[in-house]
């Protein structure tokens, strides 16, 4: 399908009306969340309104609709992500809850002092954070892969400290920050070619590239709905089932038991396993949503649309006296970060807000990468389905007014 982009931004009713100030919005922060089309908006007031119930336990509909919706999400989302029958879907709450999953259930057991964990100088806090802890707790050592003078991984550093130590692989397949593409198809093989399990963080690529699960060959790759025009509150842990089976569950109690007694419980088979209670059922069904709506849409339209709008502002920005875009020649998702002399991020963030235009500024959850790079903050745009070349036409000129105004 042609990428329609007035069709395509029609369908976000937050667009429709002004910011408070009285300005169309502008929204520049999908990396952060992105904004939801009224199909998925449609998809959750359906199941509230119609066929609310909780799954799994209830004879009698709509509990039967209910649990055949979730189990169809779950279905939707292992074809979008091409996943091989090795595979199988967990939903969790966000990214950072399935990275957390395998932290404690996967590593956590399997790490011994001296041991390492392998990780990127870009992982946003939530896939450092996890490991960092679990390395303190075992006291292994968490090893982090640097950038490289030309602003990509090093993976001369990646190979070398890929060794007999190494119990995990952690990365992310996009910078939040920088918007550097990593090739985790490569490094996955890497990996594996020294025995070494791998998971990806594809928060940042699954709402403008096609994630194929079956060809990248991970043993666990994560997301969230909500940076992919799904709800929040609903994530994804698509992981090996064998080591799925093998995991003990970290959280317990109903709907992921066979059998209990007081002195013994049987757990019942993955995925249900690893979904300890009420689990979110309205997110799933809007995430299905959501997948239903990129996949209509077309992953390649999708990604062409938006690399073309991403080369489009970088220049337009560039062009701007005193803006340095951060790590310019790696990037390759729809985000990047700038620096503006003289100008803290925050206070230029400020300043577009009142144009109506929503920009990120901070450490973006990547503050070793900050202190690497050697900056305190940047200000970050990202694109998501809904915005145009008018959009960054408006972002240009109120920066340079936000310049003028410090000037
Ligand atoms: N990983 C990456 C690369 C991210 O960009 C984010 C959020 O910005 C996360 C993980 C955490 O996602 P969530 O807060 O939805 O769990």
């Amino acid at each position: 399908m042609a990428f329609d982009i007035d069709t395509i931004r029609a369908q976000f009713p937050i667009f429709q009306r002004p910011t408070p100030l009285g300005q169309p919005l502008t929204y520049l922060d999908s990396a952060a969340t992105s904004q939801k089309p009224q199909v998925v908006i449609d998809a959750l007031v359906d199941f509230y309104q119609h066929f609310n119930a909780n799954i799994g336990r209830g004879s009698y509909w709509p509990a039967s609709a209910a649990t055949q919706a979730y189990e169809d999400a779950r279905q939707q989302v292992a074809h979008f992500l091409r996943m091989p029958g090795t595979h199988a879907v967990v939903f969790t709450s966000g990214t950072t809850d399935a990275i957390n999953k395998v932290a404690r259930s996967f590593l956590l057991p399997r790490l011994r002092t001296g041991d390492e964990v392998v990780i990127t100088e870009m992982e946003h806090h939530a896939n450092l954070v996890p490991w960092q802890q679990l390395c303190l707790q075992a006291g292994a050592i968490l090893r982090v892969v640097p950038l490289g003078t030309d602003g990509r991984l090093d993976m001369h550093t990646y190979s070398q400290w890929l060794g007999a130590k190494t119990r995990m692989v952690a990365l992310t397949a996009v910078s939040n920050t920088l918007g550097l593409v990593n090739d985790v198809q490569t490094m996955t093989r890497m990996a594996h070619d020294r025995g070494i399990p791998v998971l990806v963080d594809a928060a940042q690529a699954v709402a403008h590239q096609i994630v194929d699960v079956g060809a990248i060959d991970c043993d666990f790759l994560v997301f969230s709905g909500h940076k992919m025009y799904g709800p929040t509150g609903i994530g994804v842990l698509c992981a090996r089932k064998k080591l799925l089976d093998d995991m003990p569950p970290v959280a317990f109690g109903g709907g992921m038991v066979r059998h209990v007694t007081f002195g013994h419980t049987g757990f019942a088979p993955v995925p249900q396993r690893h979904e300890a209670g009420t689990p979110p059922i309205a997110g799933a069904i809007g995430l299905q949503a959501a997948i239903v709506f990129l996949e209509a849409i077309g992953m390649d339209a999708i990604h062409q649309y938006l690399s073309e709008l991403t080369s489009y502002a970088m220049q337009q920005i560039e062009g701007l006296h005193g803006v340095t875009v951060l790590n310019r020649q790696a990037v390759g998702a729809p985000l990047f970060s700038f620096v503006i002399d003289g100008i803290h991020p925050h206070d230029i963030a400020g300043l577009l807000n009142e144009s109506g235009i929503a920009v990120r500024a901070g450490h973006h959850c990547t503050q070793p990468l900050m202190e690497a790079m050697g900056v305190a903050a940047t200000t970050r745009i990202s694109f998501g389905v809904y915005n145009t070349t008018h959009d960054v036409d408006r972002l240009v000129v109120a920066l340079q007014e936000a310049m003028d105004f410090f000037g």
